[in-house]
C-alpha cells in the first residue's frame, strides 16, 4: 500500500472505512523503517514483533465493530530516553545497552492505552548530551535530505523517522533544543511544551529543571492529535500542575486576526545565517497577510542563555547521572578491580562516552565547595533576570518569531572536534528551557542546497494551543 501523505486522520478513517486493515499498513512502516534505517540510521530498535501484535488488536477490535480512538493504529517512534516496559531503553549509552525498562514512562503508557502501534525506539545522543547523535553508542542518525549532514540531535532519530516517513509521529526530548532542533534540520514540525505540561516520569532525567517530553509529526494538527493524549498533570511527576488541558485541535482554525507578533531583534544579529533570516522573515510576511501584526522587541540577556545552560545542565546532569553505577543500573565492567572505587571507575569510565564524561566533570566543578557561589548560585541569579526579561516582553507582545537555529544543518563529523561550536548551535533555543516557555519549530523553507530552514514560535507557558493555530495558519496558507 502506499504510505505517503497519510495523516493521523487519513489513516482513522481508513481503517474504519476498511480501505485497509491495521495489519497491512503497519506492514508497510515496518519495512519503510527497516529501508531507511539501513540508509539513515534512524533506529536503535525496531519493535516489529510488538507493532504487529497491536495492529492485530486493533484490527480484530474494528472487525468486531468497536470504535477506535483517533490515535489508535496510528504508527509512531519513541525516543530511546523514553523507557518501554519489557523493550530495550538504553538512552543512547553502552552503559544501558541492554536495559530493559521493568515498566512503561508515563507517555508511553498514554499513548498505549490510545491504541499507538510503536514502530522502533529511536536513536539519540548519549543520555541526550548533543545536537547531532554523532555521541550516541550506535553512531549518527544521517538527514533524510542528505546523507553527508546531520539529522540533528539529540533526538535526531525521531525527526529523521518522521522525515523520512517511518511513521506519523515521534516523541522525543528538549532541555537545550533537541526537538526542535532536529526538527528544524529535517523539516518537520515539533512541540517543545512548556515545563510541567508533558509527564516527564520514566524518561532517564537529563536536567532536570529543564527536561521535557514532546511530539514530532508532518503537520501542526497531527501534533494537536498527539497532545491530546499525552498532556496534563501525572501523579507521578511532581512538575505537572493541575492547569486545565484544552482540546488542542478545537482551536486550530482559529484566526491570527489582532494577534501581535514579537521580533526579537538579537534573533536576526550577524551570527544568523542570510538563507535562514531570509526564509523566517517571509514566513513572517505570511502570518501578517492572514492579519497579525508585528512588532520589533529586543531581548537582550539572549547573549547570556548558553553560559547559564552549560553551568545548570551540567549541574544536574552529573547529579542524575550518578545513579549509573553499575551495581544498580549499568552493564558490569569487563574487570570488576580489587575495590567499589576500582568497579565504579571500571563502570563508568568503560560505560560513559567522552561528552557524558567532559559534562559530569563540569558539574561536579560547578557543585564543588568553593565553586558553588561562583558559578551554580550565579547561573541560577541570571537564570531569572532571563525569565522576567520574557515575562516582560509578553506583556506587549503574544508570541516570538525567530530562526529555531542559526544555520540549516551541519556536516556530519564538522563540529566533532570544537564542543564549543557544537554548544553554540543551541542558543536560540536553550533561552525557552531556561524560562520553561512552550516553542513549536515549523518548516519555512530550504537552503539553496535543499537543507530545510525552521523557524519557532515561542509564547508563555501554557500557550500550546496558540502556538499550534500559528502553524497551521501558516502551514495552510504558505
Ligand atoms: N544540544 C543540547 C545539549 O547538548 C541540547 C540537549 C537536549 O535538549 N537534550 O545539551
Amino acid at each position: 500500500m502506499n504510505i505517503q501523505n497519510l495523516t493521523i486522520d487519513t489513516i482513522h478513517e481508513g481503517l474504519i472505512n476498511k480501505e485497509f486493515s491495521c495489519t497491512e499498513l503497519t506492514k508497510a512502516f515496518l519495512e519503510k523503517a527497516k529501508k531507511e534505517n539501513e540508509r539513515l540510521n534512524i533506529y536503535i530498535t525496531i519493535t516489529e514483533k510488538e507493532a504487529l501484535e497491536t495492529a492485530a488488536h486493533v484490527d480484530e477490535k474494528i472487525a468486531r465493530g468497536e470504535s477506535i480512538s483517533g490515535l489508535e493504529g496510528i504508527p509512531c517512534s519513541i525516543k530511546d530516553l523514553i523507557n518501554t516496559k519489557g523493550i530495550r531503553s538504553t538512552s543512547g549509552s553502552a552503559i544501558l545497552s541492554d536495559f530493559v525498562s521493568p515498566y512503561d514512562a508515563t507517555v508511553v503508557q498514554k499513548l498505549r492505552d490510545a491504541g499507538m502501534i510503536m514502530i522502533g525506539k529511536t536513536n539519540l545522543d548519549e543520555f541526550a548530551c548533543g545536537g547531532s547523535t554523532e555521541y550516541s553508542f550506535v553512531g549518527p542518525t544521517r538527514n533524510p535530505h542528505n546523507e553527508r549532514y546531520t539529522a540533528g540531535g539529540s533526538s535526531g532519530g525521531s525527526a529523521a523517522a518522521v522525515a523520512a516517513g517511518t511513521c506519523l509521529y515521534a516523541l522525543g526530548t528538549d532541555t537545550g533544543g533537541s526537538i526542535r532542533q532536529p526538527a528544524s534540520f529535517c523539516g518537520v514540525p515539533a512541540l517543545k511544551v512548556t515545563y510541567g505540561r508533558v509527564s516527564r516520569s520514566g524518561v532517564t532525567a537529563m536536567a532536570s529543571s529543564l527536561d521535557t517530553v514532546g511530539p514530532f509529526a508532518h503537520s501542526c494538527r497531527d501534533i494537536a492529535h498527539v497532545m491530546n493524549t499525552i498532556a496534563g498533570s501525572d501523579p507521578e511527576d511532581s512538575t505537572t500542575p493541575e492547569v486545565v488541558v484544552p482540546n488542542y485541535l478545537h482551536s486550530l482554525d482559529e484566526s491570527i486576526k489582532g494577534l501581535t507578533i514579537g521580533i526579537p531583534k538579537e534573533y536576526f544579529d550577524d551570527g544568523i545565517d542570510e538563507e535562514v533570516k531570509e526564509s523566517v522573515h517571509n514566513a513572517i510576511k505570511q502570518l501578517e497577510k492572514q492579519g497579525a501584526t508585528v512588532k520589533e522587541v529586543s531581548l537582550p540577556m539572549t547573549k547570556y542563555a548558553i553560559a547559564v545552560y552549560y553551568i545548570v545542565m551540567p549541574a544536574e546532569l552529573s547529579a542524575n547521572l550518578a545513579r549509573f553505577d553499575a551495581i544498580r543500573f549499568g552493564t558490569k565492567p569487563d574487570h570488576t578491580g580489587e575495590s567499589l572505587e576500582e568497579y565504579y571507575l571500571n563502570a563508568r569510565g568503560e560505560g560513559f562516552g567522552d561528552e557524558v564524561k567532559r559534562r559530569i566533570m563540569m558539574g561536579t566543578y560547578v557543585l564543588s565547595a568553593g565553586y558553588y557561589d561562583a558559578y551554580y548560585k550565579k547561573a541560577q541569579k541570571v537564570r531569572t533576570a532571563i525569565i522576567e526579561e520574557f515575562n516582560t516582553v509578553f506583556q506587549e507582545v503574544d508570541v516570538l518569531i525567530g530562526p529555531t537555529v542559526p544555520t540549516p544543518a551541519f556536516k556530519l563529523g564538522e563540529k566533532l572536534d570544537d564542543p564549543l561550536q557544537m554548544y553554540l548551535v543551541d542558543s536560540l533555543t536553550v533561552p525557552m528551557n531556561i524560562a520553561g516557555l512552550p516553542a513549536l519549530n515549523v518548516p519555512c523553507g530550504s537552503t539553496k542546497k535543499g537543507l530545510p530552514i525552521g523557524m519557532q514560535i515561542i509564547g508563555p507557558q501554557f500557550s500550546e494551543a496558540q502556538l499550534l493555530t500559528i502553524g497551521h495558519t501558516y502551514e495552510t496558507h504558505s
